[in-house]
């Protein structure tokens, strides 16, 4: 069964439609990223996966659950996002580490929080680090270990590598590729890079003005924006 599923959802700003009856479905346990031009939809489509925004028609399924009957706590848990710049609170690596349990009142252990690092391959010397001082890819793996204290079975990952470097790049793929593979996370991918959707995705969505144009195993073509 699919991680995430789609039907028929529409959502608009105003009266200017956004998603257009957007149809398909996430499979479970793979890397599906999702592709096109600026504006197609895609952020408005992460936004929906986890709640930020809700469709104006259509339903959306979380491990075969409508979304509007999970609650906040319980889709935070199952659903984790990282964004293009990582955004950091001022402090110390371990301090952002630590955010997502101190939403939820709870510490994260010294223990934990070396995991979620050994988890995207960063020492542990990094845990006191100034969390303004890392590097564009430093600061990325942190954010994706942040995502990982939840132990989420999805994750969301917005244009995480567009504003790095080609080997901070390919760096990033591969952990995302490992933790795909070693914890089984469903990944939900957005880029604009269409060579590192089909280097990276199981499936590929291509998205264009709102829709769905294809999507499947072999992108076959890429229409023209
Ligand atoms: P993508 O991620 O593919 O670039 P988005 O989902 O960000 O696309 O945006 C899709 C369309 O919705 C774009 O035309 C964008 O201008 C519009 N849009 C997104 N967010 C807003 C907003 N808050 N207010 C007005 N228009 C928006
Ligand atoms: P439990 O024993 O409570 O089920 P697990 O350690 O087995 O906890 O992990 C629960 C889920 O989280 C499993 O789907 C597992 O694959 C996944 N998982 C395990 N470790 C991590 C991690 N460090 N980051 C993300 N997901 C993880």
């Amino acid at each position: 069964q699919p991680a995430v599923d789609f039907r028929d959802v529409h959502y608009s700003i105003g009266d200017t439609p956004i998603l257009k009856g957007v149809t398909g479905s996430f499979p479970d346990g793979k890397i599906t990223t999702v592709v096109g031009p600026s504006g197609a939809g895609k952020s408005t489509l992460l936004k929906l996966c986890n709640g930020l925004i809700s469709p104006d028609r259509g339903t959306i399924f979380i491990q075969e659950t409508p979304i509007d009957r999970i609650s906040p706590i319980r889709l935070r848990q199952i659903v984790g996002i990282a964004l293009q710049d990582a955004p950091m609170i001022e402090g110390t690596v371990a301090d952002n580490l630590a955010v997502p349990r101190k939403l939820k009142g709870e510490d994260l252990t010294a223990e934990e929080a070396e995991t979620a690092l050994a988890d995207v391959g960063l020492l542990r010397d990094f845990l006191n680090r100034n969390s303004q001082e890392l590097s564009g890819g430093q600061r990325q793996k942190v954010s994706i270990a942040r995502t990982l204290v939840n132990r989420p079975d999805i994750l969301l990952l917005d244009e995480i590598t567009s504003s790095l470097d080609r080997t901070s790049q390919r760096e990033i793929e591969e952990l995302i590729r490992a933790i795909n593979r070693k914890f089984g996370v469903t990944i939900i991918w957005i880029t604009h890079n269409l060579d590192q959707a089909l280097r990276i995705g199981d499936y590929t969505w291509v998205m264009m003005d709102g829709e769905v144009a294809e999507s499947g195993e072999h992108v076959l073509e890429y229409p023209a924006a």
